[in-house]
């Protein structure tokens, strides 16, 4: 019988993703009444070591296999496939994060349930795991129970609390043979920045239309590079060519839950609120008081970003500074 959760843990430069300590502390909550463990499975060369780490798992799993050290769909599905064949979970906990969301839903499929992505909550109702989940925009929460076994979901990051708990009493190693690649990752660059990942990020500093111009993210780089936060946009300034895609916040750019979100220039659109409006803190910053962004923002300041910005920036470091 199906019991307990699996959860496939990601990490970093051989330390455990915070993603994957929430994903794992939400999975420790709902586990006992699963009737199961919480079990977590790294991949890759050095996942031995990273899933040590794996705080909240009463078991872990690793494979060292060289296949599996950078991400690629077919290896991974398989090898979790094989976790999961192993332990027979009743769910199976993602990190809402670029891999979690490609490889989710080709297990659900592979394993032919549902797979329920970005959830926000998630409970045993009846004996059978349930989540919530933002729908249109933000603009409703859904509560989502599937009708198959396991449950596949997807977690939103920065949403779970991380609680203290014991590492796991023991690492196996995952008996599995990676099967011959169809496609080969050669090589994962990283980006040139010293900056938190926008999903990852604590606080993010965002600019949008009201930036003006490429030019003037300078501003929100020294104020962010001030409080350790990562610069994020709205899709407005990504199709100006102002930034990077990847750094676009909203309903198609990327999902953040940041202790701070500061919105410098950014009217509030329900597409870019879709990606931020469950950071824990928003101050806005904009100079039209009636713009939406001032609806959920928990601070508001009315003026011009090319004052405020600088003032705040200079006050942090001047306090900063003793
Ligand atoms: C299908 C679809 C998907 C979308 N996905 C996304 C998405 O993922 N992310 C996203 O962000 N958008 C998305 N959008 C676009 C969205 O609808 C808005 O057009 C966009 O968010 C607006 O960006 P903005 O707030 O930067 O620009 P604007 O709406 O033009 O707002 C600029 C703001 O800057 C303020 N401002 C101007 N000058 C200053 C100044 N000197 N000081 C202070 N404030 C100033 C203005 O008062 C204004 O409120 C999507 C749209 C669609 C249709």
């Amino acid at each position: 019988m199906a019991a307990g959760i699996l959860v496939f843990g990601e990490s970093d430069q051989g330390k455990i993703r915070k993603a994957t300590l929430e994903a794992l502390s939400q999975a420790r909550v709902l586990a006992p009444t699963l009737s199961g463990p919480v079990t977590a499975i790294l991949l890759g060369p050095g996942s031995a070591a990273a899933a040590a780490q794996a705080a909240g798992a009463d078991r872990a799993m690793s494979c060292e296999a060289p296949a599996l050290a950078n991400y690629s769909g077919e290896p991974y599905l398989a090898a979790v496939l094989a976790a999961v064949s192993e332990v027979k979970p009743a769910g199976i906990f993602f990190s809402g994060s670029t891999v979690g969301k490609d490889l989710a839903p080709r297990v659900a499929t592979k394993l032919g349930v549902a797979c329920v992505s970005d959830c926000t909550g998630l409970a045993v109702a009846d004996g059978v795991l349930e989540a919530t989940r933002p729908v249109y925009a933000g603009k409703a929460i859904a509560t989502v129970r599937s009708k198959s076994t396991p449950f596949v979901a997807t977690l939103r990051p920065n949403v779970f609390p991380v609680t203290a708990a014991p590492p796991p009493s023991k690492v196996d190693a995952l008996a599995f043979d990676p099967p011959a690649p169809k496609t080969t990752v050669k090589a994962v660059h990283r980006a040139a920045t010293a900056r938190a990942e926008l999903t990852q990020a604590q606080v993010i500093v965002s600019g949008g239309r009201g930036m003006k111009g490429p030019e003037h993210y300078k501003l929100l780089e020294e104020l962010a590079d001030e409080v350790g936060a990562a610069v994020g946009a709205s899709r407005a300034a990504v199709d100006a060519g102002w930034r990077p895609h990847a750094d676009q916040v909203g309903q198609t750019g990327k999902t953040v839950s940041p202790t701070l979100y500061i919105a410098c220039g950014i009217s509030g659109a329900i597409q870019h609120l879709a990606g931020m409006s469950s950071s824990k803190i928003i101050v806005a910053i904009n100079k039209d008081p009636q713009a939406p962004i001032f609806q959920i923002a928990n601070y508001g300041i009315v003026g011009d970003l090319f004052e405020i910005v600088p003032a705040l920036r200079d006050e942090i470091r001047r306090r900063r500074n003793g």
